[in-house]
């Protein structure tokens, strides 16, 4: 459908961002000038390797970590994969050494939340004999402390949970799960258990949260650029000195030999450049954003039959001991599908999506929402707006005038009863 308007209205920030224009400007000359492989000893192979180790640097400094944890990687899904299964693989000789019944096997946990990186990197590692759980959510998608100290086993090696998740804006606590993994640990050496590794997702949250390592107290954390404003197929993996991980890509042995392969140095420059810029000073744009944010929620939540998905607004920080990022905004428009609502959106110029962006291909409703409880047509029924730096007011209520035109035509045409007997 294309757009019949000028003006367009980009809220899916959750997606894609665009490239910032100091971003674009430092990664040019490393495409055309500085064009060497890292690898190389003469003096174009230097100053490629100078730059991407001034990346490394500038990202450690922001994470709290020394240059050597940080392994570039090409994006948020391989660091994740690279994450979760270079940590399975440092348990690959399970079946020869203590047989594979169902209790043997290394156990990992998860968020039901997750992204999908997340999720299939678990499905494809339960078909090789591991065993995972994935922990419920409430209402407004925080994990359950309780549950997760129960769900812990002698065999838990990894805890994989989200910083911030992609659909709801969910903030979970993961400061609190560090500390509580940590204590775990001291008890598990005693016991000569393994050591349970903690990776945390932390794709949304880089734009807007503190990635001090040793304050979540994670061993692992996954940020990708395209996210904040820097380029696609750009990421890092945080990797805590100590942690046993193995590769996923073998060959000439670069970052450390976890990630073979000629550095992206456009990129590497791109994404740390990238990062500095949404971690300068992040409370004035956090605080602008979430004015607009609720806003925008209070206006859509006066047409009738709607409802928020997520944690309930009550300003930034919540009483239930979390937080929901200030961009986010999830909405059920009841009676109607969210992908008939975001089409007819898209043909007066205004940008939103249904569910994550990975999902839309498949008709299947967002297993965020499940997990919170929603309906299959609830769920189907909703859809996302995320705010970014070039969101304002005047946007958001253009937004909310075509909304408040198109929805009561949209419930004609869709009514609930169609919906339920797909
Ligand atoms: C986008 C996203 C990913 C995947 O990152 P890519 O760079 O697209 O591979 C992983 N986790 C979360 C939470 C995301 O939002």
């Amino acid at each position: 459908m294309g757009s019949k308007f000028k003006k367009l209205i980009y809220l899916d920030y959750a997606a894609a961002t665009p490239l910032h224009p100091l971003v674009k400007k430092a990664m040019e000359r490393f495409w055309i000038d500085e064009f060497g492989n890292p690898s190389s000893l003469h003096q174009k192979g230097r100053e490629a390797a100078g730059a991407v180790e001034a990346a490394r640097k500038t990202i450690a400094r922001i994470v709290s970590a020394q240059p050597r944890e940080i392994i570039f990687t090409a994006g948020g899904t391989e660091s994740v994969n690279l994450a979760i299964f270079g940590i399975a693989r440092n348990h690959g000789d399970f079946k020869s050494s203590r047989g594979s019944s169902r209790g043997n096997r290394p156990h990992i946990i998860a968020s039901a939340i997750e992204h999908e990186c997340v999720l299939e990197s678990l499905r494809t590692l339960k078909s090789e004999g591991f065993d995972f759980t994935l922990l419920k959510v409430n209402r407004d998608g925080f994990v359950d402390m309780n549950e997760f100290k129960k769900t812990i086993r002698p065999q838990t090696i990894l805890v994989s949970i989200m910083y911030a998740n992609n659909e709801i804006g969910t903030i979970e606590p993961i400061a609190e799960i560090g500390k509580l993994i940590g204590r775990a640990n001291i008890a598990r050496a005693k016991n000569k258990l393994p050591r349970i590794v903690f990776h945390t997702d932390a794709c949304q949250a880089a734009g807007f949260l503190d990635l001090n390592v040793e304050k979540l107290g994670v061993d692992l954390m996954s940020v990708n650029g395209g996210k904040i404003y820097g380029p696609k197929q750009s990421g890092f993996l945080y990797v805590r000195t100590g942690t046993a991980i193995h590769p996923l890509i073998y060959g000439g042995g670069q970052e450390r030999g976890l990630r073979s392969g000629t550095e992206n140095v456009p990129g590497i420059v791109g994404l740390a450049m990238a990062l500095e810029s949404v971690q300068k000073n992040p409370q004035a744009e956090n605080a602008r954003l979430l004015k607009l944010r609720d806003y925008f929620i209070l206006k859509v939540l006066q047409i009738p039959k709607t409802f928020l998905n997520g944690p309930a607004v009550r300003g930034w920080r919540l009483e239930v001991g979390g937080w929901r990022l200030p961009n986010n905004i999830n909405i059920c428009f009841q009676g109607m599908e969210g992908e008939s609502l975001v089409l007819y959106l898209d043909a007066y110029g205004i940008c939103a999506a249904t569910g994550s962006a990975c999902a839309t291909q498949e008709a299947e409703a967002s297993h965020v929402l499940l997990a919170l409880g929603l309906t299959e047509t609830e769920a189907k029924s909703s859809i996302r707006f995320t705010l970014g730096k070039s969101t304002n007011k005047k946007q958001l209520d253009y937004v909310v005038n075509v909304l408040k035109k198109i929805i009561p035509q949209l419930r004609k045409v869709t009514p609930l009863e169609k919906i339920t007997s797909h």
